[in-house]
């Protein structure tokens, strides 16, 4: 499908339209930040491991009920998605308390926990993602009480589905960030990416970071562990 016009031009991502309005063309670059762009990298065939990774994943969840943006992968770099309208509302999901949340809460990182932990953020660079509320969320009109709740059993499903799918291949989701997107015709889906860049995935047995942590914490090696959750995956799911 031959591309148009760019029409949202990430740090890391860039979404061009296609012939059908419906339809976008998302390309993964090399390009990595982190703390809200200070630091930034260009980690080599990084975009291809996010793509391949995301494809897939996207793939697992539809077939578990959990629909979401995805339509096909059409190169390394590149795949076509739904298009929708953007909901500025970041949804953390936790199964262990690692990161900013162990921080706020002076625990050790990694504690494992009974339950799992969901945030929502406020998706505003301006403001740096505050961490707010459902009822900020209401009183900011961001989405409806039906539509929140939505947010949360699709945020709660795909959680449970991609934690076997990482388990599936030895390793283990710490958290991952989520967001969601309204349909043309209404219907709120996981839309944006699953990669390392926004989940913390731990080897199962070593407990090895094998995401983005590596590169905000100065650890070696970042492309080769994109690369491994990559391969694991593959080998995994035989694609
Ligand atoms: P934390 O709040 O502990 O820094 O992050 C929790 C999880 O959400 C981590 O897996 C982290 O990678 C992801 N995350 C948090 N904020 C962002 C963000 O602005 N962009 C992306 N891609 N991931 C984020």
């Amino acid at each position: 499908m031959s591309t148009r016009e760019l029409i949202f031009d990430g740090k890391e991502k860039k979404i061009y339209s296609t012939e059908n309005p419906d339809i976008v063309l998302i390309h993964y670059n090399d390009v990595t930040t982190a703390y809200g762009g200070i630091k930034r990298a260009v980690i080599k065939d990084k975009g291809i491991c996010n793509n391949h990774i995301s494809a897939l994943a996207f793939q697992v969840l539809a077939k578990e009920g959990v629909e979401n943006h995805f339509i096909s992968l059409e190169n390394d770099r590149e795949q076509l998605c739904r298009r929708i309208e953007i909901i500025p509302l970041q949804v953390v999901v936790r199964n262990r308390l690692a990161g900013s949340t162990a921080r706020l809460l002076g625990v050790a990182n990694g504690t494992v926990i009974p339950n799992t932990v969901f945030e929502l953020r406020y998706n505003n660079d301006r403001l740096r993602d505050p961490m707010i509320n459902d009822t900020h969320v209401l009183a900011l009109g961001i989405v409806s009480e039906e539509e929140l709740k939505r947010i949360y059993s699709l945020t709660a499903h795909a959680n449970e589905v991609l934690k076997e799918f990482f388990h599936k291949a030895g390793m283990e989701l710490i958290d991952i960030k989520l967001e969601c997107g309204r349909t043309s015709d209404g219907k709120i889906i996981l839309s944006d990416e699953i990669s390392p860049d926004n989940c913390r995935i731990w080897d199962e047995k070593t407990g090895e970071v094998l995401d983005k942590d590596r590169f905000r914490h100065d650890l070696s090696d970042v492309t080769v562990s994109y690369q491994k959750v990559m391969e694991r995956l593959e080998k995994a799911y035989e694609v």
